[in-house]
């Protein structure tokens, strides 16, 4: 169907691997790469086989012919040509292939070099190297996959947990599409109603329809609220929860850190567009991954004459989601004395914050409980529950209270979403915010109807909600546009 020319480009990892796969999609895919595959015995047979088939082969640079004398037939298979590498070719011919037109595959052995080589002989043949995404835009273009499906593909290919991954799965198999779909067609219906009762009033009657409508726009708001809010939680499975760890000298948030990390390899990861130089580590945290911010200062406060100003931990936890407040439980705490904290914490109002009661170890649970709650640690307690913030007992040392932490953290932050639910998630922020457009033309019209406002008024922000949610699966999508979401994409997707 297209009029697209033919690209090409490494769809794997440029790194040492197993194999290396060069993709080439478009009209002349199948030529293209015929010309520079043979199967042993120099047969070029891939314009004759069938779609969907694999054939084992050797990608040749057919310029380059062995000079007959030298070949020895044993080890070159009667060969003329210079065997670049032996690969395996997959042919899936259009419209069933991923991007709608016929795709060819070469799976080659994965060196750079080879890899690379391979890609430069398909290009020699006239394919064109691919941008980076155009192969998912092109699926887009050819009705293979809408918007948010494509969109998917850069998710589950970035995912770096498995609750990520599911939440991208889940998108790229159109739960998101078709949750936006059926909203649309409510929508649309009732546009259409509209327009054919203002056409022909004779036979249809509008009287009673604004209140009809009324109580459908609440419904949809609903659906819509619920969609934007399941963005908050798709973006901390997506990209994990940032983390700042906070509380005073000496009270174990190295230590606490420690456990966490040991938990799972740290993948430590630079913090772009932050005033100074901050790292994240990445630990999976069960369900969701944690992106600990590791303030500078916090990991050397083994030095107990090292104050963290409350100044200091505010600006740290600026920047984060949840703060995990490391209180001492040995120390001689009396009463007031994280009262500065508590009153930071309650001031970041945006920013979720547990309480790790650490070093609950040192107590002998046999003999020595009441101690914890009888002294000024039992007013912070109070103070922190009255605060609404969830108080876990903790110890570095033992890993008392890890599960519970765990536990605690997903409550917060995923509202009792589990990855593997059927809830729909919105991971996506574009489509976040061409839900929150579309919220805002409904909140219009609903305004207008209970204002008593004629019909025809309302039916242009009915539009324009419907239009919105279009633009998630991408229906109603500017060209350009089109292409700045895919350019994001890597190369070879
Ligand atoms: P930070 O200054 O807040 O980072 O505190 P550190 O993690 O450096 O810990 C201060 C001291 O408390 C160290 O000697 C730790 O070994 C000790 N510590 C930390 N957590 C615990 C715990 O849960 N139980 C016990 N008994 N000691 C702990």
């Amino acid at each position: 169907m297209s009029s697209f020319d033919t690209i090409a480009a490494i769809s794997t990892a440029l790194s040492e691997s197993g194999i290396g796969i060069i993709r080439v999609s478009g009209p002349d895919a199948i030529d293209l790469v015929n010309i520079i595959f043979v199967t042993p015995g120099d047969r070029h047979i891939l314009r004759d086989v069938m779609t969907h088939t694999i054939h084992y082969g050797y990608v040749i640079d057919p310029d380059i012919t062995l000079d007959e004398s030298v070949v020895e037939p044993d080890k070159k298979k009667g060969s003329i040509y210079e065997h670049i590498d032996e690969c395996l070719v997959s042919v899936m011919k259009g419209p069933r292939s991923f991007t709608g037109e016929d795709v060819v595959e070469i799976n080659c052995h994965g060196g750079v070099y080879v890899v690379k080589k391979v890609l430069s002989l398909v290009l020699k043949t006239g394919a064109r190297l691919a941008d980076p995404g155009e192969f998912s835009k092109r699926a887009f273009l050819n009705g293979r996959l809408d918007l948010a499906e494509a969109e998917a593909v850069m998710d589950v290919i970035s995912s770096k947990s498995d609750s990520a991954l599911k939440a991208s799965v889940k998108q790229l198999s159109g739960m998101v599409s078709s949750k936006i779909r059926s909203l649309r067609e409510e929508i649309l219906y009732n546009i259409a109603f509209i327009e054919s009762a203002l056409d022909d009033p004779e036979h249809i009657s509008i009287d009673g329809y604004s209140d009809k409508l009324i109580t459908l726009l609440d419904k949809w708001l609903a659906e819509v609220d619920k969609l934007i809010s399941s963005n908050d939680s798709g973006r901390f499975l997506r990209e994990g929860i940032k983390t700042v760890l906070l509380g005073k000298p000496n009270a174990g948030k190295s230590s606490v850190m420690n456990l966490l990390l040991g938990q799972d390899r740290a993948i430590v990861t630079d913090i772009a567009g932050t005033t100074r130089d901050t790292l994240e580590e990445f630990i999976k945290f069960g369900d969701i991954g944690l992106n600990l911010i590791d303030t500078a200062g916090i990991r050397e406060s083994e030095n107990a004459v090292e104050q963290i100003g409350v100044d200091r931990a505010k600006k740290a936890a600026d920047e984060a989601d949840l703060i995990l407040y490391v209180a001492d439980v040995s120390d001689d705490i009396t009463d007031g004395y994280f009262d500065e904290y508590l009153n930071m914490m309650e001031s970041l109002s945006d920013i979720k914050g547990i309480i790790l009661l650490n070093k609950m170890d040192v107590f002998d649970e046999s003999k020595d409980t009441g101690k914890v709650y009888e002294s000024g640690i039992k007013a912070f307690v109070d103070k922190a529950e009255k605060y609404g913030f969830p108080i876990v007992e903790f110890s570095a040392v033992t890993g008392l209270g890890y599960e519970k932490l765990k536990l605690t953290i997903g409550d917060l932050f995923l509202h009792g979403l589990k990855s593997d639910s059927d809830e729909v998630i919105i991971t996506n922020i574009r489509h976040r915010q061409c839900l929150e457009e579309c919220r805002n033309s409904l909140v219009n019209v609903k305004q207008s109807a209970l204002a008593g406002m004629e019909e025809d008024f309302y039916s242009i922000d009915l539009m324009d909600a419907y239009a919105s949610l279009g633009k998630i699966i991408g229906e109603e999508i500017e060209d350009d546009l089109a292409t700045e979401i895919f350019s994001k994409f890597c190369l070879g997707k």
